[in-house]
């Protein structure tokens, strides 16, 4: 008998690969494209290359049952949007891909879709908008011939991926009810279906993580009679679920007419659901024991023990797969690469190449002497008994500013009504890059670098000075990414060289490794704020990033809990603002735009998580004397469910996203009486279309519904660092004009009230 024939034999699987290239392909060639100089043609072909790259990594390592379907040009949930005919009728103008980007980034009088965080992850996706009645006519062509081409190289292999209607619509924005919605778009995965089946496929993953979320439970009876319907299809169907377990919901959920139900083993404790509740006879379950969102080596103890005990609670006749947890797009294509790293650490680092061989691994039982790596590891990880004590010694007033909003509020700066201001970061040009490189490299001396720097530091103050911004920034040229940046002058984390992962689009971030205690050995931003505070009257405000985004932005340890790392960035956080007081500063911006999306993905787990998470951020900012004004700036998110968290992060101000999501955000806030003072974004910094004034004059106008005058200021949706000098020169001088109108409006009231008018 061949092994393959065996029906005892353990399959492994994937549920989707990292898809931006191994050396960021798709970046550069999405880039290219945009710019004019390739054809849609070249970036197709970069396009499938990378795809097959993918594909054959996972061939090669021999997973039985590999994911297709995650390969995208900009984002999968866009992907589905756009094959649905779920095009908002804003953009029925267009066609093609000039259409999909538009939909992707806005153009000339188009806004995006609106982006938001998929489920807890650092990664976003676009929302699609489902429109009142739409009747949209799908267009599968371009996902039938990716699954065909996966089928050339990966024969039976190949799985297609589609996102789960359920999980779909419940992260979409709706017009219509929810009922109408999924009536409309079910038949069209049926259709899918039917298509994929005369393919010869042989199965299909359905993702629906929304399954995890607090919420699945009214939509029971949808999912119940959704797979009733799909299951009428000839193709198995394999109901994937990860991002945590099933919670109150596993006991119907295993219920549902499917052949396969995969569940992520990393996250909450499916194995308990399964001892509680037991699984149906004749089930295929995919345990998710390789963990697709860290970026650790399998722990062979755990995972055996956990297998032991997991067959020991599901019915004789189950046959069981080794599966990835979720799709590996959270973790970067190989730690092989990471030369520069220490030999301990990389012993104990697993991206998605070595997550495969994990595979691999464990269903042909090679775990023996396995954990020895991570032995080697504890040896070596750095330890702070300093940092340790002042985490261990914290006492309730280092969570509290001395003095309350109110009577600190009068002793900060003060500026005219709607105070001007950026987020933080300029353009962040070849010439800014390359400098930051060249000095990387060694090619110039430290001087050299320093007084480059301060030569776009000077240039960006004189240009904020020059448009009349009443609070200014210097710019951030310093900075490769604002969690990179302070992760290098802290201890206890580490840098990868090309563990790149995709934050949206053809933005990827290289997330920092944190592998033991953390300090600030020097101040690490006190120059860079002191050039620009010498150089103007106005307040240049010290730019930090916070300690929960230092910490969802990174790959934590998991040997000490997360609250710790974040009080122990925030304690270094602290010092840093003792600093730069002492240097002068009169305001402090602490941005925590990852706060919102470390939201535990059940609601019940919510309060413990916002307790710590808010503290950490009152652990920095709470020794700030009282005239010295406090920032944070948040994005990326809806924040309705926060508000109360946001509040008691008791900062002076706070800047917050709000142009893609139609003055959601402001109105929130508003409704909720938060009283301190809020910028609203009044404009999409990631679309490369510059505002007029007439623009922003009317965002400006609406807020002032909203909120009073006084307590609002004016500022872009995000930093600037991703826009041009001739997309950001006129957007702020477009902006400056729009206060000056409204200013004048508004000076020109009380004067009219005066005269009785
Ligand atoms: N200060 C940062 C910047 O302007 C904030 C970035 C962010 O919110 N993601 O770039
Ligand atoms: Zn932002």
């Amino acid at each position: 008998m061949t092994k393959d024939a065996n029906p005892e034999r353990v399959l492994t699987q994937t549920l989707g690969y990292p898809r931006i290239g191994k050396d960021r392909e798709i970046k550069r060639a999405l880039e290219r494209y945009w710019r004019g100089d390739i054809a849609a043609e070249a970036l197709m072909q970069v396009f499938w290359k990378v795809a097959e790259v993918g594909w054959q990594a996972q061939l090669s390592r021999g997973i039985d049952r590999i994911g297709v379907g995650s390969a995208t040009l900009y984002d999968q949930m866009l992907d589905w949007s756009v094959r649905f005919g779920l095009i908002p009728e804003r953009f029925q103008s267009l066609t093609g891909l000039a259409r999909y980007f538009a939909m992707a980034r806005g153009v000339e009088g188009i806004p995006a879709l609106e982006m938001t965080k998929w489920f807890d992850t650092n990664y976003h996706y676009l929302v699609p908008e489902i429109e009142a009645r739409a009747q949209p006519v799908p267009v599968f062509d371009d996902f039938l011939d990716l699954v065909s081409r996966a089928r050339g190289v990966l024969g039976s292999r190949a799985v297609p991926i589609l996102i789960g209607p359920i999980t779909f619509l419940t992260l979409s924005r709706l017009s219509d009810a929810f009922d109408a919605t999924l009536e409309a778009l079910l038949p069209h995965y049926s259709t899918l279906l039917q298509a994929l089946a005369e393919q010869g496929i042989q199965e299909i993953q359905l993702h629906e993580p929304a399954l995890v979320l607090s919420g699945a439970e009214r939509l029971r009876g949808h999912y119940e009679r959704v797979y009733a319907k799909l299951a009428e299809s000839a193709l198995p169907l394999n109901l994937v679920t990860y991002f945590d377990d099933l919670g109150d919901a596993y006991h119907w959920v295993v219920d549902l007419p499917v052949d396969t139900i995969s569940l992520d083993f990393t996250r909450g404790d499916t194995l308990a659901l399964i001892e509680a509740h037991g699984l149906p006879a004749d089930r295929t379950l995919a345990a998710g024991v390789v963990d697709g969102r860290s970026v650790w080596r399998l722990r062979a103890e755990r995972v055996g023990a956990l297998l032991e005990k997991l067959k020991s609670a599901i019915p004789e006749n189950t046959s069981l797969r080794i599966s990835a947890s979720c799709s590996l797009q959270f973790v970067p294509y190989t730690a092989e690469r990471e030369a520069a790293l220490p030999t301990p650490l990389r012993g104990v680092l697993a991206f998605a190449e070595e997550k495969l061989n994990e595979l691999r691994a464990v269903v042909e039982n090679e775990l023996d002497g396995w954990d020895q790596a991570w032995d080697v590891f504890h040896a070596f990880a750095p330890a702070d008994e300093t940092i340790q004590g002042r985490v261990a010694a914290l006492a309730p007033e280092d969570f509290t500013r001395d003095s309350p909003y109110k009577l600190r509020r009068p002793l900060q700066v003060a500026l005219p009504r709607l105070p001007t201001t950026t987020i933080g970061s300029f353009p962040q040009t070849a010439a800014v890059r390359g400098h930051r490189a060249r000095y990387r490299r060694g090619e110039i001396t430290r001087e050299a670098y320093e007084s480059g720097i301060d030569a776009f530091i000077s240039y960006t103050v004189g240009v904020q000075d020059g448009l009349g911004l009443d609070m200014l920034v210097h710019g951030e040229f310093e900075r490769t990414d604002m969690v990179e940046y302070f992760a290098d002058k802290f201890t206890g984390f580490a840098f990868t060289s090309h563990g790149w992962v995709q934050s949206f689009g053809s933005r990827y971030v290289r997330p920092p490794i944190i592998y033991g205690d953390i300090t600030r050995p020097l101040p690490m931003t006190v120059r860079e704020f002191s050039v620009a505070q010498a150089l103007t009257e106005k307040p240049v405000k010290g730019m930090l990033t916070g300690p929960v985004t230092i910490l969802n932005w990174s790959y934590p340890r998991t040997d000490v809990s997360r609250h710790v790392i974040a009080y122990q960035i925030a304690l270094a956080l602290r010092d840093e603002i003792a600093d730069l007081e002492a240097a002068g500063a009169r305001v402090v911006q602490v941005d925590e735009p990852a706060l919102r999306e470390g939201l535990p993905l059940k609601r019940e787990h919510w309060k413990a998580y916002l307790t710590w998470a808010v503290d950490a951020f009152r652990l920095a900012t709470g020794g700030a004397g009282p005239e010295t004004q406090v920032h944070t700036h948040m994005c990326y998110s809806e924040f309705g469910d926060v508000l109360e968290a946001i509040d008691r992060m008791d900062a002076d101000v706070i800047s917050i996203e709000n142009a893609r999501s139609d003055d959601a955000t402001l109105r929130e806030l508003a409704a909720y009486g938060y009283g301190r003072e809020v910028g609203p974004g009044v404009y999409d910094i990631h679309s490369p279309v510059v505002p007029d004034a007439d623009y922003i004059e009317a965002k400006l106008r609406s807020f002032i519904q909203h909120l009073p005058p006084e307590k609002l200021w004016v500022n872009p949706d995000c930093g600037l660092k991703t826009r041009a000098w001739d997309e950001v020169l006129p957007a702020l001088r477009h902006l400056l004009a729009a206060v000056h109108r409204v200013r004048a409006g508004l000076d020109a009231e009380p004067a009219r009230a005066e005269r009785g008018e």
